[in-house]
């Protein structure tokens, strides 16, 4: 199998740095909302904090994969003498909480980059985040085809998942009409 590049997307955090502001999950919200801008809503954002300023406990946490089965056990971790409640770090939009879906449907959330046409320089969030404890890397790394192919067909099974394969077929046959 064929070597390609890949685009690997970073969003590197420095919780030292983190305020509590919240100003991340304003923008990702405002931004995803269904006509842009028009509602700024937390629940609806891709990226959470963890906040316990009686603890100096700040922690910006980005919405990943769905998973419909929660874990069998808990993590709990200490960190810089710093304890963060269970599942703190975790990014699954899982049943056993409410973080990272949807408050109307329950769908899951996750974190997109902000992928735009044409590409935003950065995620919103990182623009957003004037204290600079988030901040964005780019980089190529060179990858199998079959794994870019993998990555594809993971991408439209949720797709699938979440409209159904009618309404994805309608929105492709759409999109292919405007081109
Ligand atoms: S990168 Fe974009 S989609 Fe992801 S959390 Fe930040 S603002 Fe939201
Ligand atoms: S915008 Fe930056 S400082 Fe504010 S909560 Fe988000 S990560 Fe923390």
């Amino acid at each position: 199998m064929a070597k390609v590049k890949k685009k690997v997307k970073v969003i590197k955090i420095d919780t030292d740095k983190c305020n509590g502001c919240r100003s991340c999950e304003v923008i990702c919200s405002a931004f995803h909302a269904s006509d842009k801008y028009s509602i700024v809503n937390p629940a609806r954002a891709r990226i959470r904090l963890v906040r316990e300023p009686l603890n100096d406990v700040y922690l910006p946490v980005y919405a990943g994969e769905y998973t419909g089965a929660e874990c069998m056990g808990r993590d709990k971790y200490t960190v810089d003498g710093k304890e963060y409640e269970e599942c703190a770090f975790c990014r699954a939009s899982c049943p056993s909480r409410d973080v990272f879906k949807e408050p109307d449907s329950g769908l899951p959330l996750k974190c997109d980059m902000c992928e735009e046409d044409p590409p935003l320089d950065e995620p919103l969030c990182v623009k957003w985040c004037l204290s600079d404890a988030l901040t964005y890397e780019e980089r190529e790394e060179e990858v199998e085809e079959e794994e870019v192919l993998e990555e594809m067909d993971t991408g439209l099974k949720s797709l699938v998942d979440k409209y159904g394969l009618d309404n994805l077929v309608d929105s492709m046959a759409r999109m292919l009409k405007k081109d």
